[in-house]
């Protein structure tokens, strides 16, 4: 591991910051195949031994949360360094590593509960081929950690291509100006985008985000905090926290807790996406303008297509889903339709309709098309993080369990999944879910 990269930026956009010694603290997940590519000891993730090369930081950013913006940063993270693999350098980071200069009124930690979950939840979206950030490693902290009540403390050891988020723009933008977003846009352009300009960078960012999310959607995800803090620039899905999976068709779903408007629900990721794009667009406008490499016409058709760039992305996955390679709209809005009405659980109908077990009238007129089953075996898990086997796994805390868990998770094309790991929840029970922040 190399600590270089960040240390490129000026100061202005993190503070340096040694993780927690967790001197009790001991490793309980640890995902072998990514260990390989990224070895990182146990005793570095507990902080019990940083080696002197590596000089980890807080990110600062700031971000618009539910609307509102505010200043944020690393507050419970620290990014060690880098490690190369097959020519992209990946960013590791501890979460759940104690205070930095950005906690404000927080305690820098992290609960066993929500650095498991996170770890479930981004093993599942890597073996679902939608980009995320990988989880390396889990340890308790040997720590008490005070939340609605005194809960056990964990550490996350995270792998992403960046952790530059809309919100570091938005920071750079508000406390430094016009210098501060060329420095932070260049440095973005030479690490991850080497061949645009701002403009194209603008763009590729918002397609690489749209597709996320159309993918998200495909699959019955739902974010729940989309804050732009959230929004990684490389198009990752980062932060997993009052995350969950639709069970029940319900296009209007919400289950985060302090979502009470229903601002992330399912259905409106798509234009939240684009909503949180034109705080990008906002903040970029200015250098694309003096730079002389379009105008603000450019940069307001750029947000405009964001949409467009979005349907086209989910009307692609979703006509896979439903057996076929190209676009199939009428199609899809009615198997949706009738998920809808007949409160159907929304994985398990795709599953239904590929093995021929789903008994409805509108069956024959989709077989008139001619699916292609083979590639809805490919795009179908028969698995998904359901949100009752995933609670259960964390109240009863045995890795051995959760590792069994986890091997169907990553397999999730996979037949003969154990009854255990596809309990659903009632219908008055998802009513109830609800799902924390920053827990
Ligand atoms: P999140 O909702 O996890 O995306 O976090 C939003 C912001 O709150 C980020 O700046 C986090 O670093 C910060 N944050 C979340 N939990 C804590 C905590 N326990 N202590 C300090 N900062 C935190
Ligand atoms: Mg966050």
């Amino acid at each position: 591991m190399k600590s270089h990269l960040y240390h490129h930026l000026s100061r202005f956009f993190y503070e340096e910051q040694y993780p927690e010694n967790y001197t009790k603290g001991m490793i309980i997940l640890r995902d072998e195949e990514l260990s390989r590519d990224f070895p990182v000891a146990d005793e570095i993730i507990l902080g019990q031994k940083i080696p002197e090369d590596l000089r980890p930081i807080a990110l600062a950013y700031g971000g618009h949360q539910f609307g509102h913006y505010t200043r944020l940063g690393d507050g419970r993270a620290v990014l060690l360094g880098e490690i190369e693999k097959k020519g992209i350098l990946y960013d590791i980071q501890l979460k759940g590593s104690g205070r930095t200069a950005f906690s404000r009124r927080g305690d820098g930690k992290g609960t066993y509960s929500s650095m498991v979950r996170e770890y479930i939840h981004s093993h599942f979206m890597n073996a679902m081929g939608i980009p995320s950030t990988m989880s390396l490693a889990v340890g308790v902290t040997g720590e008490e950690v005070y939340r609605r009540m005194a809960e056990e403390g964990g550490v996350l050891c995270r792998i992403a291509t960046s952790h530059i988020r809309i919100g570091t723009f938005e920071y750079a933008y508000e406390a430094g100006g016009i210098e501060k977003v060329k420095e932070l846009a260049d440095y973005v352009r030479s690490r991850y985008y080497p061949d645009k300009d701002y403009l194209s960078l603008l763009e590729e960012i918002g397609r690489k985000q749209a597709r996320m999310i159309a993918h998200w959607m495909a699959i019955g995800f739902i974010h729940g905090v989309m804050n732009t803090d959230n929004m990684s620039i490389v198009g990752e899905t980062i932060d997993y926290g009052p995350c969950a999976y639709m069970e029940r068709y319900v296009p209007s779903q919400v289950f985060s807790s302090i979502d009470t408007f229903g601002r992330y629900a399912y259905d409106k990721q798509g234009i939240i996406g684009q909503w949180n794009y034109s705080r990008l667009a906002i903040v970029l406008l200015e250098l694309i303008e003096q730079s002389g490499q379009g105008n603000r016409k450019d940069v307001q058709q750029l947000v405009d297509d964001f949409i467009q760039w979005f349907q086209e992305d989910y009307q692609d996955f979703m006509a896979e889903k439903i057996g076929f390679h190209e676009q199939k709209p009428e199609l899809v809005r009615e198997v949706l339709e009738l998920m809808e009405i007949k409160e159907l659980d929304y994985t398990e109908t795709f599953v239904k309709l590929m093995e021929d077990r789903l008994e409805d009238p509108w069956v024959e007129k989709w077989k008139k098309e001619f699916p292609d089953k083979k590639l809805m075996e490919k795009v179908n898990p028969r698995i998904i993080p359901r949100n009752k086997v995933v609670e259960e796994l964390l109240e009863r805390r045995d890795p051995k369990e959760i590792e069994e868990y986890l091997r169907y998770i990553k397999n999730p094309y996979g037949e003969n999944i154990p009854e255990k790991f596809q309990k659903k929840m009632t219908k008055e029970e998802l009513r109830q879910y609800q799902t924390f922040c920053g827990t």
